[in-house]
Parts: structure tokens; sequence; C-alpha cells
């Protein structure tokens, strides 16, 4: 059975087929990598199967606007360094065209998001905390602080000191939310201090004081805002990256302080594997050229879906666009159409479904491998259309112009050709040049066809050789085809050269 309606039946047994919420989040600190978009992919797909299975789902996506700003995204301006520590959502944007920091980067992923034909509900997690919805959530927390320190050590081996409390109150000094210990609570206030030392990346203004930490005055640490938001929404099915899944981490310390703390029981998990990006999990501070926002503008939305939806969710998914991952996922689509056409019932054809956000669309003429399509689109004398007369039209010309852009910007040597416009120098054997010349006869004997030189070149074994004289590599496509759609003259005239 397919993953996505795997998890959805699962979801359906035990919570029936009603209104389930799903949820998903992410903290928008600075560029948002694609790797975030496996987790929007996942919960989007699982809601797509309840729909069609006849349930009433709401995928909810949260941006964690309240985090304060841990880490410093190369690309900003130096004078960013002050807001460190600060809620993201008290940080400018860095253009000035956004309400704040965190919108500003959570609009980018939002766009993605959407065009990738994912339609969560988005939410700000301060919405919660300043309409007053945590509160009951924080007082409960306050009141079980000791149970909080015991599950963090039973679960996950963290030793918190008996004055530690699971909040983080927002500095009413300097703003910083980061920087902040709360040390007691004697059920209307909490005391604090604003640490100067606590963490690395911020500093803390030494401010002492008693606030009450409801209304948005505080926030959570992440293992316990995460039970706390689980609670307060009712939450039902929420997966996790396998950096979060392990035992003792921090879905692990979530799912016990749910229970024990909270009095609700875990959402139906969903632990999956990275999306990696040539091999790597780049980090958002350093993610030029692999945010998600620049990797989905490499492929179609159905492609770039191929490429979030096509693995089990326990395997890792890795796209690299200077290797051959987009050649690859198109060749995958070109076999799932054309399964898709007989068969429709399978695992392949509910993958071919969901790549299909609306309505799955299934090409009408023949579909060219973008390989191939890479390779005509650099060639100025081939014509798009002639070369491949029996493509569907529309596809062809997407093909094209997504071709152009991965080879300007990605596309490995491989795939990058340029037709010699006059003979490499090239030393060829007496043998090789009688093997030209022998061509370049056949060539002249009429208009001979691609399997007529495919033919030929079989009998001599020179496709290395045909490749060194036009394209000066010792690789390139079908090379029959090839000499076939060159202008005869050109191709008789360069193989004499050759053979004299
Ligand atoms: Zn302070």
């Amino acid at each position: 059975m397919f993953w996505a309606d795997r998890i959805a039946g699962e979801a359906l047994a035990r919570f029936g087929a009603g209104s389930i919420l799903i949820r998903d989040e992410k903290t928008p600190s600075g560029r948002v990598h694609v790797g975030s978009m496996r987790g929007v992919a996942i919960h989007g797909a699982i809601t797509e199967s309840l729909v069609r299975a006849g349930a009433t789902p709401t995928f909810t996506y949260e941006f964690n606007d309240m985090d304060p700003m841990d880490g410093f995204p190369e690309y900003l301006p130096e004078s960013f360094k002050q807001y460190m520590g600060m809620p993201l959502r008290a940080v400018p944007s860095p253009d000035g065209t956004a309400a704040n920091f965190a919108e500003y980067f959570a609009q980018e992923f939002k766009e993605v998001i959407n065009h990738a034909g994912f339609t969560p509900t988005f939410y700000n997690v301060s919405e919660l905390y300043f309409s007053g919805k945590m509160d009951d959530a924080i007082r409960t927390a306050l009141e079980h602080a000791a149970d909080i320190r015991r599950i963090y050590k039973e679960v996950s081996g963290s030793q918190k000191p008996d004055d530690w409390y699971p909040l983080a109150v927002i500095c009413e000094k300097c703003g910083k939310v980061g920087t902040t210990r709360v040390f007691a609570w004697d059920g209307n206030e909490v005391s604090y201090t604003c640490e100067p030392k606590m963490v690395k990346w911020a500093e803390g203004c030494g401010h002492t004081g008693n606030v009450s930490p409801f209304g948005g005055k505080a926030k959570f640490p992440f293992k316990v805002e995460w039970p706390a938001k689980w609670k307060v929404l009712g939450v039902q099915v929420e997966g996790a990256g396998k950096d979060h899944s392990t035992k003792g981490g921090a879905r692990d310390v979530a799912a016990h302080i749910a229970k024990e703390v909270f009095g609700y029981e875990a959402p139906q998990d969903a632990p999956y594997e990275f999306f990696l990006v040539a091999g790597k999990k780049m980090s958002s501070s350093k993610g030029r050229g692999s945010s998600a926002k620049e990797i989905s503008e490499l492929v179609p939305p159905k492609i770039f879906r191929l490429a979030l939806l096509g693995k089990e969710i326990n395997q890792a998914i890795n796209f690299d666009p200077e290797g051959d991952t987009i050649p690859v996922l198109y060749d995958q689509y070109d076999k799932l159409a054309e399964q898709y056409k007989t068969v429709t019932d399978d695992d392949y054809a509910r993958l071919f479904e969901m790549i299909h956000p609306k309505e799955v669309v299934v090409p009408t003429g023949s579909l060219p491998r973008f390989s191939q399509v890479a390779f005509v689109v650099q060639m100025p004398h081939m014509d798009l259309h002639a070369e491949f007369p029996d493509a569907d039209k529309a596809e062809l010309d997407e093909r094209a112009s997504y071709a152009k852009r991965w080879l300007e910007a990605y596309a490995p040597e491989k795939f990058v050709f340029k037709l010699q416009e006059s003979l490499p120098s090239l030393s060829l054997t007496p043998a090789q040049k009688g093997n030209m010349a022998a061509l370049a006869d056949l060539m002249e004997s009429g208009s001979p066809s691609a399997e007529d030189i495919h033919t030929k070149l079989h009998e001599t074994k020179e496709f290395k050789t045909i490749y060194q004289l036009f394209l000066n590599k010792d690789s390139g496509p079908k090379a029959g085809w090839f000499l076939a759609s060159l202008p005869r003259e050109f191709v008789i005239q360069r193989l004499r050269e050759a053979s004299n």
C-alpha cells in the first residue's frame, strides 16, 4: 500500500472518519532549507489521502515566531547581531517588506508550499500565546515543574537544577527570550534573571524581575511547548524528522510530558528520514543554493512532488541539482505516466495520482527523455519540435525550459555539450580513419536513417570517435540519431577531414 494511504488508514482506525487534526511546524529563523518540505509533503499527503478516504482532516502549519534568534544567517547584515536572543517576531524584516523577520522568511516558504500544491492552514505560534490559549498549559507546566524535570532526566538523561522551570520569559528590559532563566513561581508571577552568559549565541542584560507569565509574556522551551500545543490544539497526527525521533529524543520527551503532565495522549507519529541536498543536511544559515525556494524552482511542481513523495518515509531523499537527480526524476515520471495508461490501482498509480494535487494529468503524446531534450536545446541547428514530432507539445516545451535553466546553473559536465565548429585536434589510427571514410561514403550514398548510421557504427564500435569529432567529448547521446539530425554536408565534411 502507498505509504500515505497506510498512515491515513492507521489514523482512520484510531480516530474514525471524522475531522482529524494534522500539524507540522517550522521556525522561520532564516531562509528555509528544502529539507523542511519533507514534513510539509508527508503531512500534506496524509491529509489528501484522508480526504480520499472520506474523512474531513485539517492540516495546520505553524510558524514558530516566538523562538529566539539563535543562529546568524551569513547573508544578513552585521547590524542584525544586536537581535540575537530576541523572539523572531521582534526582529525586523531584512528588507522592510514584511511585518517582522519571522513573517519575511515564512512568506517565502508559504509560497513554495502553495506552489507545490499543498494547502495547509497557516498560523503563528504567537497567536496562541497572546490570545491566552496557552495560559492553562503554562500554569499546569509551572505547577508540575518537578515532574517535567523528572521526565527530562528519566527519558533523555538531561539533569536540570531544582530551581529550573520550563518557561522562558521575554525580558522586560532588553526584550530577549533566549537569555532568561525562570527560578521561581508563586502561583501568580514567575521570578527570572536575564543571564549574560547562559547561552553562547546571545548576551542577557542582567535584569532580574517578577512578571506574570501569561498572555504572551513568556514561552515554553521546545520539548514542553510541543506537547502543550498538541493539547491546546487537539493535534491527532504529527510526524517528525528522525533527528527528533530517537529514543530519548525530543519526541519521546514530548510524548511523556503530554501524557503525564497535560493528560493528553501523543498524536499518531510518522517519523521520517531527511531530505538531503547533494548528500548533505545543510543548515539553513549556510543554505544558499539549497533553500526550499531555490530547489523548488528547478523543476515543475509535479516533479518536485515526485521528489518529495516518491520514497517511503523511512528512506532518505537525496536531491543533487549538480548530479543525475533531475533527469532521473523525469525518467521516473515518464515510467509512471506510461504505466498509468493501463494500470490505475497499484502503488505506482497512487504515486502518480499524488504528484498531481488537483487533477491527474496523463500526457497524450510520447514523452521525450529529459536528457535528450537537454541535449537538443544545446544544439543550435536542431529544432525541438522537429526532433520529437510525436511528443506532447506542452510537456516538451516545459521540459525544454527547465532543461535550459538546469544547464545554465547546475548540470554536471556529462550533460553539457557544445557542437564543435571545427575539427578538434585528435590523432586517429589508420583503421579509425578508414572507418570514418566508410561512414562518409554511407552518408554520401543518400539519406541514411539514424538506424542505418547506428548499424554502421555498431559494426566498427566507433561511437567514441564520433563524440570526439563532433562534441570533443568521450560520450554523448545516441550517435546514430545525433548524426542523422545534423546537417548532412556538415557531417560528411567533418568525417572527410578526420579521415585525411
Ligand atoms: Zn534582558
